[in-house]
């Protein structure tokens, strides 16, 4: 069902009045890795809203490496996200990490979000595919591009047609950058299938300074979108502020896209 032999035409993704995928612009979903508080999540909306950005990513339930770390503010952090959507009008994707979680997942959000350590949890891909929420699905940490479809293919075959792929990475024998952008998976994926397909640069690359280039890049190599992190203060931030733009980095981030998009 993710195979373009079987579906020729490109599948739009619709999100309110977003349209993911296709010849659409590329659609930017910005925001904090986690949701931290409400005056964050709100200032972080704002500013990204004016910028340009299309969506608001935010964690509520954070995989982290350490069951010490910051595991992100749960049903408050869900809460938050809604309110930030009442003021701005950006539709809200967050992290589903379990099954457990979904039924509330689905009153908050308006995306699922299926994280990279979770992209080959069968019975996840299963029950986000019985509900009518799209899914943004991101590679997993060390899937080939047939895994990553195939993990498409669970969720298509429950019922859920509405797929965004997200290239955020692999593990490579690299250390300098946190993982390796694999931007070969954005024209092979565009190829194989007619899911729209978004780049992570954030997680991509793990460093800052490094996001932009990897955002203009994606788009240039043809992705649909962009999902990118970004804090008000980065040093402060309790996940990911290593990778989070500030506001104003991300604001210019976005005109170089925007430049780069008119240009093709
Ligand atoms: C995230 O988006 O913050 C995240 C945890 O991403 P990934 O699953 O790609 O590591
Ligand atoms: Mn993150």
């Amino acid at each position: 069902l993710a195979s373009r032999a079987f579906h020729p035409l490109d599948t739009i993704v619709r999100v309110g009045q977003v349209e993911v995928g296709g010849e659409q612009p590329p659609v930017i979903i910005a925001g904090p890795c986690s949701v931290e508080s409400l005056e964050g999540i709100l200032e972080i909306a704002r500013a990204v809203k004016q910028a340009g950005a299309h969506m608001l990513r935010g964690g509520a339930f954070k995989p982290r490496s350490s069951p010490y770390s910051f595991q992100g503010l749960g049903e408050l952090g869900l809460k938050y996200l809604a309110r930030a959507r009442e003021e701005t009008g950006l539709p809200v994707v967050s992290e589903v990490m379990e099954i457990e979680a979904l039924p509330m997942m689905v009153e908050y959000v308006d995306v699922l979000q299926i994280g990279a350590r979770n992209m080959q949890n069968f019975p996840l891909l299963k029950a986000v595919g019985k509900t009518d929420k799209p899914v943004l699905l991101k590679r997993g940490l060390s899937a080939t591009i047939e895994e990553w479809l195939m993990s498409a293919e669970y969720i298509l075959s429950a019922g859920n047609p509405n797929v965004i792929l997200c290239e955020r990475g692999i593990r490579t024998f690299e250390t300098y950058t946190r993982n390796t952008l694999d931007l070969n998976a954005v024209p092979v994926v565009r190829h194989l299938s007619h899911l729209p397909v978004i780049v992570d640069p954030s997680h991509g690359v793990g460093k800052w300074q490094y996001v932009t280039a990897m955002a203009r890049a994606g788009i240039a190599a043809g992705a649909h979108g962009l999902i990118v992190e970004v804090h008000q203060n980065p040093a402060e931030a309790l996940s990911d502020g290593q990778q989070s733009l500030t506001l104003e980095n991300f604001a210019n981030m976005m005109e170089e896209v925007q430049a780069i998009a008119s240009a093709m």
